[in-house]
């Protein structure tokens, strides 16, 4: 059995509401303020911890109160912080939400999660059967590093390139599993794929990714479940009817799934299985963190 380790960002969203908006220059009065962990790293990681299976992440965090909170957090769902550092001048990462009615205006600042660098995956010793997971929220040439140690050491690597954004084929080589929506498939294929691409679209859009045979494009596709590409051959997952009622961190919840699973060894298509289940669970719950499910109840719901 191995473990998941994750490289990736730790945010504080801080969560305002109003009737609406402010314009440029104004002020309004809100209703309530709101905080909650997030961040994927963090986010995929807690999905992962709380399904049961031993899980590191590898970040950074301000010295300030919403550091301490987040650390406090993560170390009360048993995820191993010793390659979490404090960074020594920069701000915790926090997202500035403004939600008034469904509408939302965000402004993130990466802060300390712009500081986790090559020093920093180096920490932690990979095995065989482990895990390595990472998202777009960290500089590159560090996920390039802590991929590059995870093949060497004979590790699985999962990239879930969200936000999206251009990488280079270098990074690309490094991935066995690429896990991404359709709006960032889109984004990489140079595709325009709409709001509901068919399954063929998917695979015409994962084609031009030009995954080597060993590697598997997994595209989620909200309600509609996911289609895994492998060697040109692609399946399609259904997606489990549910009441969804908040389908924040529903992606890193399939991708802690997905690597939990993997990591206790089981083969592709039955972890992504698991993964839709898993998502299909948190997103009839409020919030990321809080709505990832447990493995019982992952498996009373297979
Ligand atoms: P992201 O949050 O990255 O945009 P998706 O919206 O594609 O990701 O959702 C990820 C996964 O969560 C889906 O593949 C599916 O397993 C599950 N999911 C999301 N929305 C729903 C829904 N309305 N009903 C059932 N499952 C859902």
């Amino acid at each position: 059995m191995g473990r998941v380790v994750v490289a990736g960002s730790i945010n504080m969203d801080v969560v305002a509401t109003a009737e609406r908006h402010p314009r440029v220059g104004e002020t309004v009065a809100g209703q309530s303020v709101m905080y909650f962990p997030g961040g994927k790293g963090a986010n995929q990681a807690v999905a992962a911890a709380k399904l049961g299976v031993p899980t590191t992440l590898i970040g950074r965090l301000g010295r300030d109160a919403f550091g301490e909170q987040l650390r406090a957090f993560l170390a009360a769902h048993g995820i191993d912080l010793t390659a979490v550092k404090d960074s020594t001048g920069a701000s915790t990462g926090t997202a500035i939400i403004t939600l008034a009615k469904a509408d939302n205006t965000i402004v993130v600042i990466a802060g300390a999660n712009a500081e986790v660098g090559a020093d920093d995956v180096a920490q932690v010793v990979l095995t065989p059967g482990d895990v390595a997971v990472s998202q777009f929220e960290i500089p590159q040439p560090t996920i390039s590093a802590f991929f590059q140690r995870a093949k060497a050491a004979g590790a699985t690597t999962i990239l879930n390139p969200a936000p999206a954004s251009a990488f280079d084929s270098a990074l690309f080589a490094l991935v066995d599993i690429l896990v991404l929506n359709e709006t960032e498939l889109g984004f990489l294929a140079g595709i325009e794929l709409g709001d509901a691409p068919t399954p063929q679209q998917v695979t015409d859009a994962v084609r031009e990714l030009k995954p080597r045979p060993d590697q598997t494009v997994c595209v989620t596709l909200g309600a509609r479940g996911a289609v895994a590409v492998t060697n040109g051959d692609a399946k399609l997952i259904e997606g489990r009817a549910v009441k969804a009622v908040d389908t924040t961190g529903a992606g890193d919840c399939f991708v802690g799934a997905l690597a939990a699973r993997l990591s206790q060894g089981a083969a592709m298509a039955d972890a992504i299985g698991y993964a839709n289940a898993a998502a299909s669970i948190s997103v009839q719950r409020m919030g990321a963190g809080p709505s990832m499910p447990s493995a019982e109840e992952v498996r009373a719901w297979l």
